[in-house]
């Protein structure tokens, strides 16, 4: 114990002389010692997580790193009015992942992606069409965050909130990426995106086939949209090797 409290002090005095001959240095050379970060002055293990994070969207290589980054989010307007950020779900090795506009109520309520009514259609559609689980997928959206009424979010918010949405692409990088809706389509594919138009056929975003179809939430609302759903999710079950239920 003795010897261990010598070596301490030992080093601690090496660390000193250190420091003292460095600033020795910089007054030699006429020049101001850089500012010293408080983390500088800390062990690894005393910085907090968030100094340990990652410093940039572009630097997570998970998705828990990814969410720490993101954190109580403040960059653009529609935390005012959230109640809980909205991150995503899912398998980080995801061969699919679903993306929709923003979070609604439901979702805002409960912090989880696709919840509500439309969320359920959206189970059903992975579990009893495509025939896997809804935790084999990933689901989140474009804005993390619910636009107040459930308004479109704004292309301000869509280019604050886009770096994460890609990171999250980047990090699980999947085989599909299945946009719901116009808006979801819109803020990937550009403003020129006609739903309607270009449902069914596919895509690429950052180098990954993508598949717009309808929004659930309008399949709720127009049920005819069904047959043409069923038909975008064959052509995405088509390209992930999924067997094609005849009853689908
Ligand atoms: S929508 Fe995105 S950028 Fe805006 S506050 Fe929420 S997480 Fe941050």
């Amino acid at each position: 114990m003795v010897e261990t409290g010598s070596n301490m002090k030992r080093e601690l005095k090496a660390v000193i002389k250190d420091a003292k001959g460095l600033l020795d240095a910089y007054r030699d050379l006429g020049v101001d010692a850089p500012p010293v970060s408080p983390n500088a002055l800390r062990t690894r293990e005393e910085q907090a997580p968030s100094a340990l994070q990652a410093d940039s969207p572009e630097t997570a290589d998970t998705l828990e790193a990814l969410r720490a980054f993101v954190g109580d989010c403040r960059r653009c307007k529609l935390h005012q009015g959230r109640n809980k950020l909205v991150f995503g779900e899912g398998s980080a090795r995801a061969r699919v992942v679903f993306v929709g506009e923003g979070p609604g109520r439901d979702e805002d309520r409960e912090g989880r992606p696709f919840v509500g009514e439309a969320g359920k259609l959206l189970t059903r559609i992975i579990e009893n069409g495509m025939g896997l689980r809804r935790e084999e997928v990933y689901i989140c959206n474009v804005v993390k965050c619910r636009p107040p009424r459930n308004r479109d979010p704004e292309r301000d918010e869509i280019e604050t909130c886009l770096p994460f949405l890609k990171r999250q692409l980047a990090v699980i990088k999947p085989e599909v990426i299945c946009v719901l809706g116009r808006v979801a389509g819109e803020a990937l594919l550009g403003p020129d995106f006609k739903i309607s138009q270009r449902r069914g056929q596919w895509h690429e975003y950052m180098g990954i086939p993508l598949m717009p179809t309808y929004h659930p939430a309008y399949l709720l609302r127009n049920p005819s949209a069904k047959r043409p759903v069923w038909k975008d999710v064959q052509g995405m079950m088509d390209r992930l090797d999924l067997e094609v239920k005849k009853n689908g």
